[in-house]
């Protein structure tokens, strides 16, 4: 059997170059670098659900999109089985896209207006799959019925649907060509509650029907924890933790991951529980803090933390962390 992760991810960091103006670029000699994703390592089994969580701004939805080479990479290497996708020429790279596919976040901007249902979900068909005409309309059929649309929707437009139709058009717009892995960019968190209920359920039924590999990520934990077999925990560009996600529910080890945790309103806590709050916002990716990026934040900060990087750290059975808590047993 082959146990060879379908996704990994090596030491793989995205930083952008804002525009510097012209005092700061020729005085100061400054340059206005995002550090949007730092030296990011991690791997997808086949079959595996991976959730990524942290705050709007940690940089998880520009990792999803560095590993489909939506964004190159300032540096690191993604490999999908055995093919070096970082490295790949546009030929070879629009081939494995078929394989490789994304739900983005906003179903109101990512679909077509101009566009019928039927014209959106066959696109993809047409740039990476020649059939007949008969057997596109026929995938078209299969697909918008596993969705939960029906044959009188494919020539509407956009406009004509709810957020959670939305939805669904793009959800069978990432898997009209069969892919195998999909990174699903906080699919949920531009619907109703109610809605994300149900979207949330026909994801993991369509990981089932399709056998696929997902990236889910969302700012929200309870939404990861429902559907994923591990999670991996983002702040400020870095993994801070990565577990199975019984584990990180039971036992987490980050103070960040406690906090976001904590942030799940339960019955048993009112009253009786002090929750944990993060102090201010999430600090600018522009100048991130010095030694551990959560010390301005942290409620466990210690003195050494504002000065040294923790290393990331195997605590117990695959279960890593990266914080000067955990640095000895
Ligand atoms: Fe908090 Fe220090 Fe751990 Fe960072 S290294 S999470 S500041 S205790």
């Amino acid at each position: 059997m082959n146990n060879d992760p379908l996704l990994k991810v090596k030491n793989v960091s995205k930083h952008f170059q804002l525009k510097t103006g012209f005092i700061d670029k020729y005085l100061f000699k400054k340059q206005n670098i995002v550090q949007a994703v730092s030296n990011v390592s991690l791997h997808i089994q086949e079959g595996e659900t991976l959730g990524l969580i942290g705050e709007s701004g940690c940089g998880k939805s520009t990792l999803g999109r560095v590993i489909l080479r939506l964004h190159e990479p300032t540096q690191g290497k993604v490999y999908f089985g055995s093919k070096e996708v970082t490295a790949l020429n546009q030929l070879e790279l629009k081939k494995i896209k078929q394989k490789m596919q994304i739900i983005f976040q906003d179903p109101y901007a990512s679909l077509n207006p101009r566009k019928s249902v039927e014209d959106i979900i066959k696109l993809p068909l047409k740039i990476h799959e020649s059939l007949s005409k008969k057997k596109m309309d026929q995938r078209v059929t299969d697909i918008i019925a596993r969705v939960g649309l029906r044959p009188q929707h494919l020539k509407r437009y956009p406009h004509q649907f709810s957020g959670g139709q939305r939805q669904r058009i793009g959800i069978a717009r990432a898997l009209i060509l069969r892919p195998e892995f999909v990174v699903c960019d906080e699919p949920v968190s531009a619907l109703d509650v109610s809605i994300q209920a149900q979207i949330i359920q026909l994801m993991g039924k369509l990981k089932e029907d399709f056998s696929l590999t997902l990236l889910f990520i969302s700012h929200d934990i309870s939404v990861v924890a429902y559907l994923s077999d591990r999670i991996a925990v983002m702040y400020l560009g870095e993994l801070v933790e990565i577990c199975d996600t019984g584990e990180l529910l039971k036992n987490p080890l980050h103070p960040y991951t406690k906090v976001l945790l904590d942030s799940i309103p339960r019955v048993e806590q009112i009253g009786a529980h002090k929750r944990m709050i993060l102090k201010g916002d999430i600090p600018s990716p522009l100048a991130p803090p010095s030694g551990c990026k959560f010390h301005t934040r942290c409620p466990e900060a210690m003195e050494k933390c504002n000065m040294e990087v923790p290393v990331s750290r195997e605590y117990s059975a695959n279960h890593w962390v990266s914080c000067h808590l955990y640095q000895s047993n």
